[in-house]
């Protein structure tokens, strides 16, 4: 199967919007076991979005195109795929009804740039958007089928799971489907990931496929399985995660602070966390996560020495004799962090993220973390590289992981202490 994508909007070309979406819909498409073989992105331009529909639906068994559905005059994609196909725009009942209903249900009137959004070429078919007031549709062009997504992530996203999945796997139905196993590590990097696998199992059967993406702050390492392979698999995945089990920090769709949830509700545990240089980062990325308060109890944001002794208890003289970025001073964030909140477990960062503050006894990157329970806590200094906000992702990571292996009861040092820590 042939499938190419055209992502549209001059917003992509001037380089203010990062093209996620593609992301997304090759993400969708894998989860079918289809891939994409080109994809173009061209800026808001009538004539050069005709002549791509054109050139493209010639060569390709689909096409998704994204962008341009909306009601403003650069949302140009129903012109053009109607002129690419002879077609011509006509109101479509279907699409306008489905805008009155979300306009209704918003309580705002339909106006004339909305009612744009029901003009479809007149051989079109919608594709049902269940989150916002553009509907995707598509039709079918030189033997290609076209189908044409929103550009708002949450709209394309939600129009890919309800609509366009669904539709695929029908049209290819003949096609095996695939399954994905995947792994999420901290602390190694993706080459050196693929070395010790690669020393472990040299050769993967037919129908298993290994795969990497490096994110920030984590690594994923996937299986691409054919059904038919699902067998043969299942314990290559499990000699995966014994070779990576050091720093395997989630599986399948959780994260890093999604599984620490898990494993903290699971255990009856609660969490606190005490930030200087993350301002808020670690709170963040834990609260994003639904039902976070099973564990999350509070996150203290204490940037200045006044509130890190006005909110924690740190003493005055400590924050004087050592600096805010210093051991005591962590170790007092913690103490208080675990007195206030009454949590099992907390973390406290203090660093100098950079790109200016630094001296020659704590350049920048210099980070100090505690962490522990009541019982026992621990602390370390480390020292980060990258941009300001490379060094509040990895501190943030980092103080993460840790309360993970405390509430795992592993006092081991973890791997990557011996390229951070100092
Ligand atoms: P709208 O109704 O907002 O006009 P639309 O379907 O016409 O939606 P666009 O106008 O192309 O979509 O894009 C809307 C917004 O979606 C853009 O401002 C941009 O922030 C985001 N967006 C568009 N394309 C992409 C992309 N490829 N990756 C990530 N975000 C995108
Ligand atoms: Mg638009």
């Amino acid at each position: 199967m042939h499938i190419q994508l055209l992502m549209t909007g001059s917003e992509l070309m001037r380089g203010t919007t990062t093209d996620t979406n593609s992301v997304r819909i090759a993400d969708a498409l894998a989860t079918l076991g289809l891939a994409i073989q080109r994809k173009v992105t061209i800026g808001d331009d009538l004539a050069l979005l005709v002549r791509e529909l054109q050139a493209i639906s010639r060569e390709a068994d689909v096409l998704i195109v994204n962008g341009g559905l909306g009601p403003t005059s650069d949302d140009l994609t129903a012109d053009a795929l109607a002129q690419a196909a002879g077609d011509t725009l006509a109101e479509n009942a279907d699409a306008l009804a489905h805008l009155q209903q979300w306009c209704g249900e918003r309580k705002i009137a339909l106006n004339a740039a909305n009612r744009k959004q029901a003009m479809l070429p007149s051989t079109a078919f919608l594709v049902p958007n269940p989150v916002g007031s553009a509907v995707g549709f598509g039709l079918r062009l030189n033997n290609c089928l076209v189908l044409c997504t929103p550009g708002v992530p949450r709209e394309l996203e939600g129009i890919l799971a309800d609509s366009i999945v669904p539709q695929l796997a029908r049209e290819f139905a003949g096609c095996e489907q695939q399954i994905i196993l995947r792994l999420h590590l901290f602390g190694i990097g993706e080459s050196q990931a693929q070395d010790m696998i690669d020393k472990a199992i040299p050769a993967w059967p037919d129908g298993v496929v290994l795969g990497f993406r490096a994110g920030m702050p984590t690594v994923e390492v996937k299986l691409l399985v054919r059904k038919s392979a699902a067998a043969a698999a299942q314990p290559l995945f499990a000699q995966l995660k014994t070779i990576l089990a050091d720093y395997i920090v989630a599986e399948g769709e959780q994260n890093l602070q999604a599984a620490l949830l898990d494993l903290l509700a699971a255990q009856g545990k609660t969490l606190a966390c005490a930030e200087s240089c993350t301002g808020g980062l670690i709170s963040s990325m834990l609260t994003e996560i639904p039902g976070s308060s099973r564990a999350f109890t509070a996150g203290f944001i204490t940037y200045s020495n006044a509130m890190k002794s006005g909110m924690l208890g740190v003493s005055e003289q400590t924050l004087a004799d050592h600096g805010a970025v210093s051991e005591p001073v962590v170790r007092e964030m913690v103490c208080g962090a675990l007195a206030r909140s009454e949590a099992d477990i907390a973390v406290a960062v203090s660093g100098v993220a950079g790109p200016d503050g630094g001296t020659a006894d704590k350049p920048v990157g210099t980070v100090w973390l505690a962490w522990g329970t009541s019982a026992h806590i621990h602390a370390r200094r480390f020292q980060l590289g990258g941009p300001r906000k490379r060094c509040q992702q990895l501190t943030a990571a980092i103080a993460l992981d840790l309360v993970r292996r405390t509430a795992l009861g592993d006092d081991q040092e973890p791997p990557y202490f011996a390229r951070w820590a100092v």
